[in-house]
């Protein structure tokens, strides 16, 4: 009999133990099933959707040349995996764990018939533990005992052979699906992005060669020193395992960049202890913060989306965003914090807008950063450290990621383009501040102060 092969964030051929498991069975058919209500409101955004068609089109290809297939189905998991079953014959389903609530839900659902497979982390999300027995709540302390456990073991090979069943089951056409934005097409500035295995490998040994220089240049949003594989690690076009062998050396630059690799390990964890965190401060002292609502905070907010806030570095980011999908981590933490503390407004709203926009958009590494900068996380009591967003492009010397990202400013010189307002060169199609500094900083004090 056929087993069932249930991917949704592995769509991958390497490093792929539930995958290799399934292959031992016997015959296997892959599915993968658009599931767009039992992930409520964090069903896939706009910018993932792009980038899922480009990699099922990959993995469907891959899997093609290992003389099997891709079976593609809409709809609520459980009953679909429920029928195929059924029409398949097939009694068990093989999959990866993941940590998102309504995943965790679908797994239970399945009962004895899933059997899962860890593969999308560093190690297994319940074996890193406090001395207690429950998980992290702060990093620091997370990477102390998760580097005991490094490395990490070898990535399993691919199989070399995929047994097919004797029929296969229906498929929906994966252009069907309409995930590729049409009219309007905004993702004309996504060129730059490769989806899929092949390049999710090529990214990897990019990267490897110039790993040893992340420390320092990971900071500076103009230049390329980050490895960019966010959204091939969150779609499992490529293992965190792989990655971590992928570069080698005891350099800062490498033992840095697996720090950074491992967050992602640290914030499955927190969505494991607290599955509401995309929507529930981790400290509740902070359900008192009086949000700004109303007319003027909907402008604030359009304001910040469209990255029209008159502050170089934000507007920067957020049109960085719109344009790519992707924004540099430091100016991510920028942006967020100006919408959180400069602009008073609930850090929910600015999680929503980076999950239709980001394609790696994640359930633990957005809501978990988000309230990190905002400081309402059950990792931070930071409500009262505001970024200040002017010095931070000078200290990063973002003039040259200003210059590419906010047209009006091209033509700004020198350290004039941090703060066009100030230093009276603004042009007369970019916007003036819509707050001051100093200003937005006392009312983001005070309101701390009720969240006491
Ligand atoms: P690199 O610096 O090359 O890091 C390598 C990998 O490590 C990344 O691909 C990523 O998988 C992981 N990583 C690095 N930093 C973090 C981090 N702080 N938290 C978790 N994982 C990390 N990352 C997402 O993958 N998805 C999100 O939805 C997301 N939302 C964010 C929201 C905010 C407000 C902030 C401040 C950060 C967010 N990040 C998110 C984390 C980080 O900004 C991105 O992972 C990083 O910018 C991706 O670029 P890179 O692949 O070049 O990273």
């Amino acid at each position: 009999t056929p087993v069932l092969l249930w991917l949704r964030q592995d769509l991958r051929l390497h490093d792929h133990p539930a995958l290799v498991a399934a292959t031992q069975e016997g015959p296997v058919i892959p599915v993968y099933i658009l599931d767009d209500d039992a992930p409520g409101d964090w069903a896939i955004g706009g910018a993932q959707r792009w980038w899922l068609h480009h990699s099922l089109e990959a993995f469907a290809k891959s899997l093609d040349k290992k003389g099997s297939r891709l079976v593609l189905r809409r709809g609520d998991a459980v009953s679909t995996l429920r029928s195929l079953m059924t029409e398949t014959g097939a009694e068990r389903v093989f999959a990866t764990r993941q940590y998102e609530p309504w995943w965790r839900k679908a797994e239970d659902a399945l009962g004895d018939a899933i059997c899962l497979h860890d593969g999308n982390q560093l190690a297994r999300v319940e074996s890193v533990t406090t001395g207690a027995g429950g998980q992290f709540r702060v990093y620091s302390s997370f990477w102390k005992a998760l580097s005991q456990m490094m490395p990490p073991p070898e990535p399993v090979a691919m199989p070399r052979k995929i047994d097919a069943p004797e029929t296969w089951p229906e498929s929906d056409a994966l252009e069907s699906w309409k995930l590729l934005p049409t009219k309007p097409d905004w993702s004309g500035g996504f060129s730059d992005w490769r989806p899929g295995e092949d390049a999710a490998r090529k990214a990897v040994a990019r990267f490897a060669d110039v790993a040893d220089d992340y420390d320092h240049d990971r900071n500076i949003p103009s230049t390329e020193g980050t490895s960019r594989l966010s959204p091939h690690l969150h779609f499992g076009e490529i293992s965190p395992r792989q990655v971590w062998h992928a570069v080698s050396g005891h350099g800062d630059g490498v033992t840095t960049f697996r720090k950074e690799v491992a967050w992602r390990d640290f914030t499955q964890g927190v969505v494991l202890a607290l599955p509401d965190y995309g929507r529930r401060n981790g400290r509740p002292a902070f359900d008192a913060l009086p949000w700004r609502t109303g007319k003027a905070a909907a402008s604030d907010l359009k304001a910040w989306q469209t990255g029209r806030t008159g502050y170089p570095i934000v507007d920067a980011g957020m049109r960085q965003l719109w344009a790519t999908g992707w924004m540099h981590n430091r100016v991510r933490m920028i942006t967020a914090s100006f919408l959180v503390k400069h602009l008073l407004l609930d850090w929910r709203e600015g999680e929503r807008w980076f999950w239709d926009c980001l394609v790696d958009a994640d359930y633990g590494n957005n809501s978990v950063n988000w309230q990190w900068v905002a400081g309402t996380g059950v990792d931070s009591n930071m409500f009262g450290r505001i970024m200040a967003p002017l010095s931070q492009s000078e200290k990063f010397d973002a003039g040259d990621y200003i210059r590419q990202w906010v047209p009006e400013l091209a033509g700004v010189a020198g350290d004039a383009i941090h703060d066009p307002d100030e230093s009276g060169c603004r042009p007369r199609d970019y916007p003036a501040k819509i707050i001051g500094h100093r200003e937005a900083r006392e009312r983001a004090l005070e309101a701390g102060r009720h969240a006491r």
